[in-house]
């Protein structure tokens, strides 16, 4: 049986959300009020230049249950979601946006899934309210990608509304914008995950801070994900696997150019495919020796740091 959990932490990243700020503070303590257990609400103020921190101000003296964290500028989402992360108490952590296109009140159904016994309930905006050809499209496509290589299937990563126990998010550093990646990370080290449709709302007040430009990020990160959960602990059998294939093509080459001299007496010194032969040799054994690079990172990383090589769930009859 999992923890039943009796606490939440609400993580919400602020860039330049005077606007919203009040009327989410209100609709967030309405819904948790109404709920049993405790919780707290913490703002990470990400180096906003409007008024959102004397708004947060004013939201803490009010309630003390508002924490605020205020950033000495702006790092980006993500790194505020972090910050959020290291302060979090509860037992659950419900990470979502200040700008209310998520809604509160969808809070207590996602505790209600997480408490059937998952470790991660990540929101699924099924009717999303944004731009459909610079937002929700390369999103879908996005998501499609991310799906087939991270092998975790959701519709929508990058919906901010999720909730998470709290052990699922110690222990892993979060970079660029990979707030979005924590349930591939998760699935990594065996969370169970699922999806709940959740609602959507347009903006009201303040704008987006992003454009089409953050699908590249994204897809970018993508390509670490992979190699971390691929490859992290055996960085050799990727750059060696890429090195061997290498050496090996420049042996098929080199036995053509041979039989094509034999056999036609041709030259294979005139031969183009004597020089690809040549720079397929030079870059295969740099990438073996890559790759032997990366197995001493990885020591590096494991043993200065003592960290372990897998993840525990539960353990019986030992402290
Ligand atoms: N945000 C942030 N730092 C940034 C950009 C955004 O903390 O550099 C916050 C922003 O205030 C909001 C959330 O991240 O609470 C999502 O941003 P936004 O609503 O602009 O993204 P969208 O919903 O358009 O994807
Ligand atoms: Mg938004």
């Amino acid at each position: 049986m999992m923890k039943t959990i009796s606490s939440l932490s609400i993580v919400i990243p602020v860039y330049n959300e005077e606007d919203n700020l009040k009327l989410l503070h209100d609709k967030l303590t309405a819904t948790l009020n109404s709920m049993s257990g405790e919780y707290e609400i913490i703002f990470i103020d990400d180096g906003s230049i409007d008024n959102s921190f004397s708004c947060l101000q004013q939201l803490a003296h009010q309630d003390d249950k508002v924490k605020v964290i205020e950033l000495t500028r702006n790092y980006g989402q993500t790194v505020a979601i972090a910050a959020g992360i290291d302060q979090a108490k509860g037992d659950a952590v419900i990470f979502m946006d200040a700008d209310l296109q998520n809604d509160p009140a969808d809070i207590p159904l996602l505790l209600a899934k997480l408490n059937e016994g998952y470790d991660v309930v990540s929101g699924w905006r099924k009717h999303r309210q944004d731009k459909w050809l610079s937002r929700t499209l390369p999103s879908k496509l996005a998501n499609a990608l991310i799906s087939y290589v991270t092998k975790v299937h959701l519709h929508d990563y990058g919906c901010t509304l999720k909730i998470y126990r709290r052990e699922v998010l110690t222990g892993y550093k979060l970079y660029g914008e990979m707030h979005r990646f924590i349930p591939a990370y998760a699935a990594q080290v065996g969370a169970k995950i699922v999806e709940l449709p959740v609602q959507h709302h347009p903006r009201r007040h303040g704008q987006s801070k992003y454009g089409l430009e953050r699908t590249f990020k994204v897809i970018l990160d993508l390509f670490t994900v992979k190699f971390l959960s691929s490859y992290a602990q055996k960085p050799i059998y990727l750059f060696g696997g890429v090195g061997v294939t290498l050496i090996l093509a420049s042996l098929l080459l080199v036995l053509l150019l041979l039989w094509q001299k034999f056999a036609y007496g041709l030259f294979m010194i005139t031969s183009p495919l004597l020089h690809l032969a040549a720079m397929f040799v030079i870059l295969g054994v740099q990438s073996i020796f890559l790759g032997l690079i990366g197995e001493l990172l990885v020591r590096t990383y494991h043993e200065s740091q003592n960290k372990p090589t897998y993840s525990v769930r539960r353990r019986l009859n030992i402290k």
